[in-house]
């Protein structure tokens, strides 16, 4: 425990450097942070593999059974992610992450010039390299589901397989009812655009963040060009960024990004440090800043409540009505780019990304074949397809940056957060009746009790089982956006 909290301490200070990176560190700061990052990382990973640490690991995991439930939760996470780790030898690492870094700069400029065959033989090393990581980790498993494990503890490509593809079949028709209506007549969906001067922005990102439950005695709300949270125990810090001729930049993103953090504050104090007081998994964080960002934050009740404020912030909005703020809120169509995409359609592009990477990953698909492969499937599912790579097979740096296995998780969270919000009805009552009254707290402390709280003491897979009563399905998050499209089709 003593070790772990040691080891937690240092990956704070680590992250803490990462994230003043990001936001407020001087340009010629870089070199310098570089090497401080580096040689922090080194000494986290020199303590974490000392052998006294490990043996004493091999221990705990051998007396499992005399040790009470916590600790045995601890005892065996702490080994299954030691594990992983200690059977990669420091050449592998280092080879690995040297060519990762150098295929990210490349991919920067590759997306630049739209020259997918500059990046296509790093892509191809990295393949290579990824497949040696999983045999090395587990010979006998299948490399992706080794790597998918990295993220997904306890899930399988096979299962991720099944539930995208019965989400995609459900999916398709909901692109085509969306398609037409947009063929029909153009979507009014102008409201939350105009002017929106930043200083009013940030006031009301901070009220809406403070409104969700977000601790700012514990936490800050910065600025960065990508968004993203750091949580280091009791401090947790998210970003945002802001357009000032489009309200919903800034508060989408900062709606996201306080799911997360409010997630890293409803989590275990006590077990600071350890699996129980650790997120479980990339595809449950995602649930939390997609089921506030989308769930909520996109509903009808949420802009009930929080419209009569927004328009004392920005006066400009006095004149739109509620219906009109709703539908901006939820404009939706085929776009090529993910991180732009609506939450009708965003699922697809996930979807297209897990088929590609898992094909590539077996050797069914050659990093050659990628850009065409990728047309074709974009005109299947979204019925448009990118002129450029740039707009297609280039736009993510996931690749480039050796992350396989990790797109599954963004639609997992959506999945999760579907299920979830139908079981915290089913215990609370009308989720809207509580966010039009604006009772956020409601709903946090129910996720703080059945998510937040557990930590790592179940898998993704079958924390959802336990708190939804149901394993992993899709139905919820369909029948959820099937009323978002209902809605449009209603305008
Ligand atoms: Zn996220």
């Amino acid at each position: 425990m003593t070790a772990l909290r040691e080891h937690a301490d240092l990956a704070a200070a680590l992250h803490l450097l990462e994230w003043d990176q990001e936001t407020f560190m001087p340009s010629a700061a870089v070199e310098a942070r570089a090497r401080q990052i580096g040689t922090l990382a080194a000494l986290l990973h020199e303590r974490q593999t000392t052998p006294g640490f490990l043996q004493l690991v091999d221990e705990l995991a051998e007396r499992v059974s005399e040790l009470d439930p916590q600790q045995a939760v601890d005892a065996c996470e702490t080994k299954w992610r030691l594990d992983r780790k200690r059977r990669l030898d420091a050449a592998l690492v280092r080879e690995r992450s040297t060519i990762h870094a150098q295929a990210r700069a490349i991919w920067v400029t590759a997306r630049r010039d739209d020259d997918f065959a500059a990046l296509a033989p790093w892509l191809g090393r990295i393949v290579e390299i990824e497949r040696q990581v999983a045999a090395t980790i587990d010979a006998s498993r299948d490399a992706y589901d080794v790597l998918l494990e990295g993220y997904e503890p306890g899930a399988s490509a096979g299962m991720i397989e099944s539930l995208f593809g019965e989400l995609r079949q459900a999916l398709l028709p909901l692109v085509n009812r969306l398609r037409e209506r947009l063929a029909a007549r153009p979507l009014p969906a102008g409201a939350l655009c105009g002017d929106f001067p930043l200083d009013a922005q940030r006031r009301f990102n901070q009220c809406i963040a403070a409104a969700l439950g977000f601790d700012f005695s514990r936490g800050r709300l910065d600025e960065a060009v990508h968004p993203f949270t750091t949580g280091i125990g009791d401090d947790v810090r998210i970003t945002t960024r802001y357009d000032a001729r489009d309200l919903r930049c800034s508060l989408y993103s900062t709606l996201h990004e306080t799911g997360h953090a409010l997630y890293e504050q409803g989590l275990d104090r006590e077990a600071w440090g350890t699996p129980r007081g650790a997120s479980c998994s990339f595809g449950i964080h995602e649930s939390q800043s997609r089921l506030w960002e989308n769930q909520i934050g996109r509903s009808e009740a949420f802009w009930k409540h929080f419209l009569p404020n927004a328009c004392e912030v920005f006066p400009g909005l006095v004149a739109a009505s509620l219906d009109a703020v709703v539908l901006a809120a939820n404009e939706a169509r085929p776009s090529l780019i993910r991180t732009e995409a609506d939450d009708i359609t965003y699922n697809l592009h996930i979807i297209l990304r897990f088929e590609l990477e898992r094909a590539l990953l077996a050797g069914d698909v050659d990093v050659g074949a990628l850009p065409q492969m990728w047309r074709e499937k974009m005109r299947a599912y979204l019925g448009l397809s990118p002129d450029t790579d740039r707009e297609g097979v280039l736009q993510d740096v996931h690749w480039a940056s050796g992350a396989f296995g990790y797109f599954p998780t963004y639609a997992l969270g959506n999945i999760y957060a579907a299920q979830l919000l139908r079981a915290a009805r089913a215990d609370i009552g009308s989720i809207d009746a509580l966010v039009s009254a604006g009772e956020f707290h409601v709903l946090l402390q129910w996720l703080r009790r059945h998510v937040h709280r557990l930590g790592q003491t179940y898998r993704p897979a079958e924390l959802i089982r336990v708190v939804t009563g149901e394993p992993p399905t899709p139905r919820p998050l369909f029948e959820y956006l099937e009323g978002r499209l209902a809605f449009i089709e209603s305008t």
